[in-house]
């Protein structure tokens, strides 16, 4: 308490600067005691005991100068050099009084505890340390000028020095309470601010982790409500492209309003990405590809709209093809997709070159793949190579007038390429090109086990299969999308298209109808589409469908999850036309040629 209020008079607060409240505190305890010691001693001196000539008028001089020393320093706020002044002060006075009673102890001796604890508590051990040498000073000059009998023996009485230690014993007990409690009751204040301070930062992180997750399912749920209405826009839009009867300007209309649909689900997918990377939700896949494919297949996409351009796309694969690795095949197309569509973006003329390479030595089995890609565009100026990683960063806002984009791009790829332990550079040079180099650590296979799958994925023919198959949506849009085409892919007479507008709905006709192919919806009302299934896997009839999940958790996690709860298939939503020809040929044309008895086995049954 008492602490605190001298504080006040001083302008200190343990709470706001800890050492200058300490070294305040203790310039205090020095000019109170310092001067009440000069004064008491010269008083003692003069009325009580016989002093030496000179000795009352040191001790008055020593207390007025402390005194006036220590306030005009605390004054000042200037409590360091308070302290320095005080501890020069006692040491002349513990100076001339050694001299002034050549060979004995003189009293301010008492002075030294202090001394020495308040330059270690203000300063530190290794200040404290420095007092040695005047320590020693100050007894080489006592021992020097003290009498030396015939008899060999120093002048002053050894029980005068013995007196004199333990005074200063008990003074120094004075000292320690003093500056202990100042350091205490300033530990104590500091401590419960600093437990109310945690106790405010932890309820702010509950805050922040509440806000972020509240965010996170905004995204979510935006992400999904938006979808909804955009698969119903590119499913409809997919599905008039195909009427050959269109005039070449209606045609050019679905084009844009695919291209502008499509461009809107990049954006969607990108934010959906950069917040679950920075709430390090995303996981990583870790499954065997063949990165040359996926590099050839990736460039084979953008070659066109660079050769449109004039600009020459080349891949130099150093790898070997194929080149089997682990790792996101997914997330790995999705930085070269990135990095290629920048390159074909900015570069107006010269090239743009892929190049796939290893570097270094294979480290706890996996091997730094570096992929490259190099162009010859407008480049990017030195101070912006570092923010345009930043989400929503591009070189200047008339960028986005001129190229559009939306800058989430390169925000993303670090990211990815972080989460995989790797690291994306950049080197460019305005108007002579830029260079994306990306290396990332892959484990390599030698060979794989998996089959190569080779799909023709420009089949635009009907699949001319009979069958029955039921689109299951809450929404009535997505089920005539759907509808029409599961219409337009298959072509067969016998094609039956039903439709559910909930789980509860799809079992009932499921137990009525054997269906070949369920297209099932996730986010249903009442019942919703992996209850639906597994009722649906339990009826008699459609037992055997190829249930598919089509939804708009897009993500891989929930892809693994939908197949794991035992959906036959999963399609994204907006569900891609080429996507939905795939799961219906393996449904109606594959998976009934492999189930059909081959000819040994019908012979045997026949037989
Ligand atoms: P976006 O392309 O959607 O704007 P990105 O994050 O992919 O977002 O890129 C951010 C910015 O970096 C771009 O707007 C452009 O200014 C610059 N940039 C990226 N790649 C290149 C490149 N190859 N050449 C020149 N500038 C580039």
């Amino acid at each position: 308490m008492l602490w605190r209020q001298i504080d006040r008079l001083t302008g200190a607060d343990p709470l706001v600067d800890f050492d200058y409240a300490i070294k305040s505190r203790i310039a205090v305890a020095y000019t109170a005691i310092f001067t009440l010691m000069g004064l008491v001693n010269a008083a003692v001196l003069a009325f009580v005991l016989d002093g030496r000539p000179g000795m009352v008028e040191l001790g008055l001089a020593s207390g007025l100068l402390a005194g006036s020393v220590g306030v005009t320093g605390l004054k000042l706020r200037r409590p360091n050099a308070t302290i320095a002044a005080m501890i020069l002060l006692a040491s002349l006075v513990l100076f001339a009084a050694a001299w002034a009673n050549r060979g004995s102890f003189p009293p301010a001796t008492l002075y030294l505890p202090g001394i020495l604890l308040g330059a270690y508590i203000a300063w530190g051990a290794r200040a404290a340390l420095f007092a040695i040498l005047p320590l020693a000073a100050y007894f080489g000059l006592i021992i020097s000028t003290a009498h030396v009998t015939e008899g060999g023996r120093l002048g002053f009485n050894p029980s005068e020095l013995l007196d004199m230690l333990v005074a200063a014993g008990a003074l120094s007990c004075v000292w320690i309470v003093l500056f202990g409690s100042s350091f205490r009751s300033a530990t104590t204040d500091a401590q419960s601010a600093l437990a109310a301070s945690n106790q405010r930062l932890e309820t702010a992180l509950i805050a922040a982790q509440q806000a972020n997750r509240a965010k996170s399912d905004f995204i979510a749920n935006m992400s999904h409500e938006v979808r909804t209405p955009l698969n119903g826009v590119l499913g409809m839009t997919n599905v008039l492209q195909a009427d050959t009867s269109l005039s070449d300007d209606h045609r050019r209309s679905l084009e844009l309003i695919d291209d502008s649909g499509k461009a809107l689900l990049e954006l969607l997918n990108d934010i959906l990405d950069l917040s679950k990377i920075e709430a390090d939700a995303l996981e990583l896949d870790n499954r065997e590809f063949d990165l040359a494919d996926l590099i050839r297949n990736t460039t084979d996409h953008w070659r066109p709209q660079a050769e449109t351009k004039g600009v020459a796309l080349t891949v130099n694969n150093q790898l070997g093809d194929p080149a089997f690795v682990r790792g996101d095949p997914l997330r790995l197309r999705q930085i070269i997709n990135n990095l290629l569509a920048n390159a074909v973006k900015f570069t107006h003329s010269g090239r743009i070159s892929v190049t796939l390479t290893t570097v270094g030595e294979v480290r706890e089995g996996k091997t730094r793949v570096r992929l490259s890609v190099r162009d010859t565009g407008i480049g990017i100026p030195g101070n912006k190579q570092d923010s345009i990683f930043d989400p929503f960063n591009q070189v200047d806002a008339s960028m986005t007038r001129r190229y559009g984009g939306t800058g989430l791009g390169l925000a993303i790829c670090r990211r990815l390429v972080n989460k995989m332990n790797g690291k994306i550079t950049l080197s460019s040079k305005m108007g002579r090109g830029s260079t994306f180099t990306v290396d990332v650590p892959l484990e390599r296979i030698a060979t794989s086990e998996q089959p190569v799958v080779t799909r023709d994925p420009a089949s635009t023919k009907p699949v001319e299969a009979a069958g029955r198959v039921l689109v299951v949506d809450d929404v009535v849009t997505n089920q005539l999308v759907l509808k029409a085409m599961v219409q337009q892919i298959v072509r067969a007479d016998e094609l039956v298209v039903d439709c559910a507008s909930g789980g509860r709905e799809a079992v009932n006709k499921a137990t009525s109808f054997a269906y070949d192919v369920v297209l099932m919806d996730i986010q249903m009302p009442e019942m919703d589409g992996v209850s639906a299934m597994q009722c649906i896997r339990e009826t008699r009839k459609s037992a055997d469908a190829r249930i598919i999940a089509v939804t708009a958790l897009a993500s891989d996690d929930h892809r693994r999850e939908f197949l794991a709860a035992g959906f036959t298939d999963y399609l994204p939503k907006p569900v891609e036309i080429a996507e939905l020809r795939r799961v219906l040929e393996i449904a109606l044309v594959t998976d009934r040629r492999s189930d059909a008895p081959t000819d040994e086995e019908s012979r045997v049954s026949s037989g």
